[in-house]
């Protein structure tokens, strides 16, 4: 259910693994688009490199040797740009559908969401917003993202100058050189201010952190130099994730970071208080290629799902809390040529980021008043909140996963082998996968995360039901 990336990649490796023989995919928009990649605007860049984007499991390189396929000449670190992601979905979707033809696998894509999935025997029963019901042996989650609104705007979210980022590309221009508030300092707010600065908006980036993203040029190192972090799992500070343990965590990472030859800490990473001042100092970081923080974001994101995934989410979670806030800027840090956008906006007085907290928003004289929580207001021609996403709401009630917000029950527990709990006291064949396992790992939000969990889901799907 879901085919965004992480489904796109489910359906993919489903057929070419012969893992089923009857798969019916339910996505009510097209596949491979989601939340991320809908858009067709070039200068929405993805904020990881090719090389970390491969839909198949056992072929790493695949979204690179598409692109080649294509006759682009892209390198592996490059961040290309993002409806080349969809449209690789798309095919390679294309492309197993014939397979699937040829080998008799049903593959059917119903342009419906699913609202309910009931536990029926051993098998299931899937009802959807239409009203039609789908029997199914297993049923793999994979619904990505909802947008998340703070309270200040909710009052206003039907008034035409109050918008979500994720709706920039497709709403009417927000009127060209207008003072413009971008609530949220993360990716979103990024892209927000890239699409802005073309229509010549002033633009202020406004969040309680005031910190943007640091800056990267690659995911993987080159040569491939993999396996630093290995040693992470065996170090006696990962033994807890009592949150008492979180700075030794961190101060264990950071002794990783600076291991090895690579620079000093200090040369990697600026601390500057000042958001612009802290961008300028990261870019020329990452220009003298000193950004070695940067090689082991992958094996990170891959040690933690899995070291996580073993710990009873109640124990980690606290514990994550702090953790996250400090290295979340790095593990979501935004491409080099973004980075370079952005500043320049900044030196020509486009930009200004502040770190600050809404209080309250209102409409006084066709303007927008924000009022913040020290005291001050500020007045915009429009808002736009980048405030982040949140996992698809969730929840079961009497051996029934009900889906979508409004709906009764507890939001189900999903195990460490990604099996979705009912509550019927049995090993489910509902496997949550990407965003909607965030509950039991932590580092779900890219493409690279997903793959890891594709194969666990495979392999149990493989295996006979118990
Ligand atoms: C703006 C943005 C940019 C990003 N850029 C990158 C990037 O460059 N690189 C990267 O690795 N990651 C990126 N990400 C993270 C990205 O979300 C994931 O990497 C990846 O796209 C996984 O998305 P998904 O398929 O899990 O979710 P989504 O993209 O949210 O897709 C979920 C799909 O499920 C469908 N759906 C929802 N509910 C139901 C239902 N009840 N029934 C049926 N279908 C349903 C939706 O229609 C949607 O198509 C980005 C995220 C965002 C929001």
């Amino acid at each position: 259910m879901g085919a965004g990336a992480t489904g796109t990649s489910v359906v993919v490796n489903l057929v070419r693994s012969g893992a089923a023989q009857r798969i019916d995919v339910f996505e009510p928009g097209a596949i491979g688009h989601g939340k991320a990649f809908s858009s067709t605007d070039p200068a929405l860049l993805c904020n990881t490199s090719a090389d970390s984007m491969s839909l198949l499991t056992e072929c790493p390189d695949d979204f690179v040797d598409y692109l080649h396929g294509l006759g682009m000449p892209v390198a592996p670190q490059d961040c290309v740009p993002r409806y080349l992601f969809a449209q690789y979905c798309r095919d390679r979707y294309l492309d197993v559908r014939s397979l699937a033809s040829a080998r008799g696998v049903r593959l059917r894509h119903h342009q419906d969401k699913v609202v309910s999935v009931a536990g029926a025997g051993p098998g299931y029963t899937l009802l959807t917003e239409s009203g039609a019901e789908c029997p199914a042996d297993a049923v793999i989650l994979c619904m990505g993202v909802d947008a998340w609104a703070p309270p200040v705007v909710r009052p206003f979210r039907r008034h035409a100058g109050v918008v979500p980022a994720s709706a920039l590309g497709s709403v009417a221009a927000l009127s060209c050189h207008s003072r413009v508030l971008v609530l949220g300092s993360r990716l979103s707010a990024v892209d927000a201010v890239i699409m802005l600065s073309r229509s010549g908006c002033r633009v202020q980036v406004a969040s309680p952190s005031g910190t943007l993203p640091s800056v990267r040029t690659r995911m993987y190192p080159h040569p491939p130099d993999r396996g630093t972090l290995t040693a992470l799992a065996g170090h006696p500070w990962v033994g807890t994730t009592d949150a008492a343990q979180a700075d030794r965590f961190i101060a264990g990472l950071v002794r990783c970071l600076a291991g090895h030859g690579r620079p000093h800490l200090r040369d990697q990473l600026s601390l500057a208080d000042d958001p612009v001042e802290r961008l300028r100092a990261e870019i020329a970081i990452a220009e003298e290629g000193h950004n070695s923080w940067q090689d082991l974001t992958v094996e990170f994101i891959a040690l933690t799902n899995e070291w996580l995934l073993r710990q009873p989410p109640v124990a980690w979670q606290n514990f994550w809390a702090i953790v996250e806030g400090v290295i979340d800027r790095y593990i979501s840090a935004m491409p080099m040529g973004n980075a370079k956008k952005l500043l320049s906006l900044a030196d020509s007085g486009h930009l200004e980021v502040r770190g600050r907290r809404p209080a309250e928003l209102f409409r006084t004289g066709g303007r927008w008043t924000m009022k913040w929580q020290d005291g001050s207001c500020d007045h915009f021609d429009s808002v736009v909140y980048a405030t982040g996403y949140r996992p698809p709401a969730m929840w079961c009630s009497g051996g029934r996963l009900l889906l979508g917000a409004h709906r009764q029950g507890m939001p189900p527990a999903v195990s460490a082998d990604l099996r979705v709990d009912l509550g019927r006291n049995s090993d489910e064949r509902v496997f949550a996968v990407g965003q909607c396992s965030a509950t039991r790992a932590p580092l779900v939000h890219g493409v690279v995360a997903v793959a890891p969990q594709v194969s666990r889901v495979m392999g149990q799907l493989r295996a006979p039901p118990a």
